[in-house]
C-alpha cells in the first residue's frame, strides 16, 4: 500500500504569496504535517505531486521520512490531472491491485484513528472507499446571494481524504472521467461503481480559508 499527496496547487483561497500546502503549522509546512499523518505502517512510500516549476519543496526539511517519501514533479493543471500523472509515474513498479490513499495536502489534521478505520472498512471491499462525514448543517442552494431552495440534508456526506482505490482501478476512472472531478470517487462513481462511505471526523478540516490555518494549528498543537 502507497500513499499518493496531490501538492500542486497554487491555494489561492488560504493565503496570498506561497501556495498553501507551504503554509506553516506549528512550525512545520502543512505538507509535512499531511505526510507524517499517512507515512505509517501499513503504507510503504509516500510519492507528493508537486508542480513542475516547484522551487519551495526542496528548500525545506524532510530528513523525517528519509527512504519513504518521493517528490513527483508532474502536477497538471487540475486535481485529477495532478493524481492521474502521479499515478502513472509510480506505475513501473506497481502492481495494478495495489491500494493507494490519495490524500489533499490540505488536510495536516487526519488522525491515525481514522486512517487506520478506513483502511480496515477498505481493504476487504471490491471497490475501495472515503472517508466522510454525514452533513450537520441545514443546506441551501444559492442562487447569486440568496436561497434557491433547501436540500434534503439527510442522504448528504463531505467527501474528506484520504480515498483508498486500488491503482488499475482509479487509474482507469481517471483517464475516463468528464465533468468536474473534485476527488477520485467522483471518477470511480462515474464507472457505476459505489465506492464505500467511512465516517471520519471535523478535526480532518481541509484548510481553505485564513481562518482554517489557526484551527488546523490548534488541533496540532493539542495533540502535541
Ligand atoms: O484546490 P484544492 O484545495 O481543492 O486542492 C486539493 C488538493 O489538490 C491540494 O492538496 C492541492 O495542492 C491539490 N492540487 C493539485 N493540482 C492542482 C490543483 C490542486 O495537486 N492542479
Amino acid at each position: 500500500m502507497f500513499a499518493l499527496i496531490p501538492a500542486a496547487g497554487s491555494g489561492s483561497r488560504a493565503a496570498a504569496g506561497e501556495a498553501k500546502q507551504y503554509a506553516l503549522l506549528a512550525g512545520r509546512p502543512m505538507l509535512w504535517h499531511a505526510i507524517r499523518a499517512v507515512c505509517v505502517p501499513p503504507v510503504q512510500s509516500v510519492f507528493v505531486v508537486l508542480a513542475p516549476g516547484d522551487r519551495t519543496f526542496a528548500s525545506h526539511d524532510w530528513s523525517a521520512y528519509e527512504g519513504r517519501l518521493e517528490p513527483l514533479y508532474c502536477g497538471g493543471a487540475s486535481r485529477r490531472d495532478s493524481v492521474h500523472n502521479g499515478l502513472l509515474a509510480t506505475l513501473g513498479d506497481r502492481d495494478a491491485g495495489d491500494w493507494v490513499l490519495v490524500h489533499d495536502a490540505a488536510r495536516p489534521c487526519l488522525s491515525r484513528a481514522d486512517l487506520d478505520r478506513l483502511i480496515a472498512a477498505c481493504e476487504q471491499h471490491e471497490v475501495g472507499g472515503i472517508l466522510a462525514l454525514p452533513i450537520a448543517e441545514t443546506v441551501k442552494r444559492a442562487a447569486h446571494d440568496h436561497i434557491e431552495k433547501t436540500e434534503e440534508r439527510s442522504d448528504l456526506w463531505l467527501a474528506q481524504t484520504p480515498q483508498m482505490f486500488r491503482v488499475g482501478l482509479l487509474l482507469q476512472a481517471l483517464r475516463q472521467a468528464r465533468g468536474a472531478v473534485t476527488d477520485e470517487a467522483s471518477a470511480v462513481e462515474q464507472l457505476g461503481l459505489k465506492p464505500k462511505l467511512v465516517q471520519g471526523s471535523r478535526e480532518n478540516l481541509k484548510v481553505t480559508w485564513p481562518e482554517d490555518l489557526a484551527l488546523a494549528e490548534g488541533i496540532l498543537e493539542r495533540r502535541a
